[in-house]
């Protein structure tokens, strides 16, 4: 074989029967082959396997695995995004005509979908409180109901809706559920009547904030014809990025626990600060939160909301005075992140829609990392001195 020849088609090193490495290799190959055209020919020919990675990829098929299983599911699609997840399950239970519910306290992405682009596709939107069991009951007695997106908890006020209250709602007039559960995460709520989990893997699951990542997870009954409709957007995951999520995976549960003990820390330390109004973090016993959190989810996360006794201005100053927390609008990583609510998530509500999500001029979100809890803090009382100088 000349040198140009091999450099296309190069040796293998093969592993011995009976030896494996402890770490799956990544499948970086577009394409797989079979044996001849036979075997490549049908679904039937090709069984379990690979042909081309915008159809399915092993390396990726090990995280739909992992996350389905994680959420108490049997089947997932991985794709390229949380948001490519949310309009994943959109587009696969909408159509023209269609009404789909979503909330206020939601985040903003997601509401810009819904308001702004499924709309144009002429899908009909209601937009309530995560509080409003009432209003859900109404509108989902309209026919034409047909889609709840909701989160648990929601992203940035980190509110806490009654999963099984607007689940048995949502099943008795046949609407169907998809939860956003990014901030909840991969072990938390599988024991609630969903039909659709989304995830960023972004955010927890991969947990080092050098990787993107979506998961639809349901029933695969319910995903047999999300799987064609994945593959035909094209939205893909790269298999480079599911190992990096499937890596972060090893270390989630220590991560969350760690992330959650923290933020109740940090949430118990702004309580009792003379320069912070309202604390919103379901991990805090006074929370209106915390029965239902405590009943649904095992942690309470690494996310809180808090509002400066102050304004605008003075939360402006208090966040640009911080060092250990950059100001960025993501969550879960390992790195401590700041951000101003207000300004950052809530640019498509008016003011009294604000107003009822509980969203200030001084609403400084946290989301708390893996740092020492007493450098945090410390960078805390730093940040107020400095803005209340
Ligand atoms: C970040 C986030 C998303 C979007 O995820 P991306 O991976 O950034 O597309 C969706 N929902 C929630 C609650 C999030 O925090």
């Amino acid at each position: 074989m000349r040198k140009e020849t091999r450099l296309a088609h190069h040796p293998r090193a093969k592993l011995p029967k009976g030896n494996e490495s402890l770490v799956e290799p990544v499948y970086r190959s577009v394409k797989f082959r079979f044996g001849d055209i036979a075997s490549s020919l049908t679904p039937e020919a090709r069984g379990e396997g690979y042909e081309y990675t915008r159809d399915a990829n092993p390396t990726t098929r090990q995280l739909e695995q992992l996350t389905a299983e994680l959420q108490g599911r049997d089947d997932a699609v991985c794709v390229s995004t949380g948001m490519a997840s949310a309009w994943l399950a959109a587009l696969g239970n909408l159509g023209a005509g269609d009404r789909v519910v979503c909330f206020l306290e939601s985040y903003r992405p997601i509401r810009v979908m819904v308001r702004q682009r499924l709309s144009r596709l002429g899908i009909d939107h209601v937009l309530l409180s995560v509080h409003d069991l009432e209003g859900m009951e109404k509108v989902f007695s309209a026919d034409d109901t047909r889609c709840l997106i909701f989160e648990a908890p929601t992203n940035p006020m980190v509110q806490v809706p009654d999963l099984r209250a607007i689940t048995t709602l949502a099943r008795a007039h046949d609407v169907v559920t998809i939860l956003d559960n990014t901030f909840g995460g991969l072990h938390n709520h599988g024991q609630f009547d969903i039909d659709y989990y989304i995830h960023s893997l972004t955010k927890y699951a991969s947990g080092h904030g050098d990787v993107m990542g979506g998961v639809v997870i349901a029933d695969r009954e319910r995903l047999r014809d999300l799987k064609p409709l994945a593959t035909n957007m094209g939205a893909t995951l790269d298999p480079g990025a599911a190992f990096l999520i499937l890596r972060g995976l090893r270390t989630y549960a220590l991560r969350y626990r760690r992330h959650s003990e923290s933020a109740l820390t940090v949430a118990e330390f702004l309580s009792g600060h003379p320069r912070v109004e309202r604390v919103c973090y379901p991990g805090l016993a006074d929370d209106p939160g915390h029965r239902l959190a405590s009943e649904q989810m095992d942690g309470y996360g690494g996310v809180l909301s808090f509002d400066l006794k102050g304004d605008g201005q003075q939360a402006w100053r208090f966040i640009d005075a911080l060092q250990l927390f950059a100001t960025v609008s993501s969550i879960g990583s390992t790195e401590s992140l700041v951000a101003p609510v207000k300004l950052y998530f809530a640019g498509d509500l008016s003011e009294e829609e604000c107003r009822r999500a509980g969203i200030r001029e001084n609403t400084v979100r946290l989301a708390v990392g893996l740092e020492d809890t007493g450098d945090l803090i410390a960078d805390l009382e730093q940040a107020f001195s400095a803005a209340f100088q």
